[in-house]
């Protein structure tokens, strides 16, 4: 992906953050062009919504289908918003190039599966719609080969106006998210292609109309270039997903509290504390060479009386002590978990090395 063009054509006049809101699904014709209007007075630039619904169960509504399209060509008319939907087949990308929605967007499901990806973007390129903006849901699944895979097919297939959304990874059980956000996953995407617009959908992300805002800072505060956002002008009766939809006034309201981050101010007081980590990262590297020094004494002791190395009972003591030490610091047990089970892997290993030698 190296001839990359701006995900947002700049004939849309559409200022950054890139802000996309509107309802989960298209339901009735009114509901669609209340909830424009009031998106549109409140200055938003693109409307979404779905005119077909992956629903993990039947019997749940799954979509108005094609009638929706003429709403959503009234939206354009009348609010002279773009518009954007979701497609999964060859058939959703014929009807909706054909009723010009402006964008579309591949869902969770799809872009977790290749031959429907193909489909897709064959089906783009057959229709000639290469031109329109595609976005990109991260897969349900926390795999970003699978993510890249998708937008290259779409690549492939001649579309330059990419973009992906993070929209958080399925987990199994109860959650206080819907979909687990993993912020290293979308951050390693952008790592590999610097020029891929990423944005951030809080709404299935959270599930919860009261994590809409804070899930959307946390995406600003990383550098993401926008937010798609679920928006129902009357939330608590939205055929689908109505616990995560806001209202308009609602949304407006969210933006307004939100903290535009400007990647391009970098201070003097940003380069002091970047000089301050870079000498607490050398100082954690040359405490835990220290630290791996002493384990090899003890490996040295163990071997000479005939010791095992692995005591698994010190083992539990250390990480329950260091996880509740962290904790009264204010750093998470999780994470303190996942880094003390690594150095002790790494002292475990440099003491089999020490059981090696020959002396
Ligand atoms: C949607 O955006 O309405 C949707 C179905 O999202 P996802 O594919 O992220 O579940
Ligand atoms: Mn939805």
């Amino acid at each position: 992906m190296t001839e990359l063009l701006p995900l947002i054509p700049e004939s849309w006049d559409v200022k950054k953050p890139l802000i996309i809101a509107g309802p989960c699904s298209a339901e009735t014709e009114e509901q669609v062009i209340s909830t424009a209007k009031d998106l549109a007075a409140n200055g938003i630039k693109i409307f979404r919504a779905g005119i077909w619904k992956p629903r993990t169960k039947p019997g749940g509504f799954e979509g108005i289908g094609e009638e929706g399209l003429a709403w959503l060509m009234r939206v354009k008319e009348e609010t002279g918003m773009k518009t954007a939907t979701e497609v999964a087949t060859h058939a959703h990308v014929e009807a909706a190039a054909k009723a010009d929605v402006d964008m579309f967007w591949i869902g969770a499901r799809t872009s977790a599966n290749p031959f429907m990806m193909q489909e897709i973007a064959d089906a783009i390129q057959a229709v000639g719609a290469q031109d329109k903006p595609v976005l990109v849901k991260n897969p349900v699944n926390p795999d970003l080969e699978l993510w890249i895979g998708a937008l290259l097919r779409l690549y492939n297939a001649g579309v330059r106006h990419l973009g992906a959304i993070h929209r958080g990874f399925s987990a199994y059980g109860k959650h206080l998210y819907r979909n687990l956000p993993q912020w290293r996953i979308p951050i390693e995407l952008r790592r590999r292609y610097p020029n891929l617009p990423i944005i951030s959908d809080p709404s299935h992300m959270g599930g919860k109309r009261e994590l809409v805002g804070p899930l959307s800072q946390m995406a600003l505060d990383m550098g993401f270039d926008g937010l798609i956002i679920e928006s129902h002008c009357d939330p608590d009766c939205a055929w689908s997903d109505k616990g995560q939809q806001v209202s308009p006034d609602v949304l407006n309201f969210i933006l307004s509290t939100l903290v535009m981050r400007n990647e391009n101010v970098t201070t003097e007081n940003l380069t002091l504390l970047r000089q301050e980590i870079d000498r607490l990262d050398n100082e954690i590297i040359e405490t835990l060479a220290k630290r791996m020094e002493v384990s090899r004494d003890i490996g040295q002791y163990k071997k000479e009386h005939h010791m095992p190395i692995l005591q698994a009972q010190r083992y539990d003591t250390i990480l329950s002590s260091r996880v509740k030490l962290a904790q009264e610091m204010g750093i998470g047990g999780e994470f303190m978990r996942i880094v003390y089970s690594a150095i002790h892997e790494e002292s475990v290993r440099q003491q089999i090395d020490v059981f090696n030698q020959h002396n």
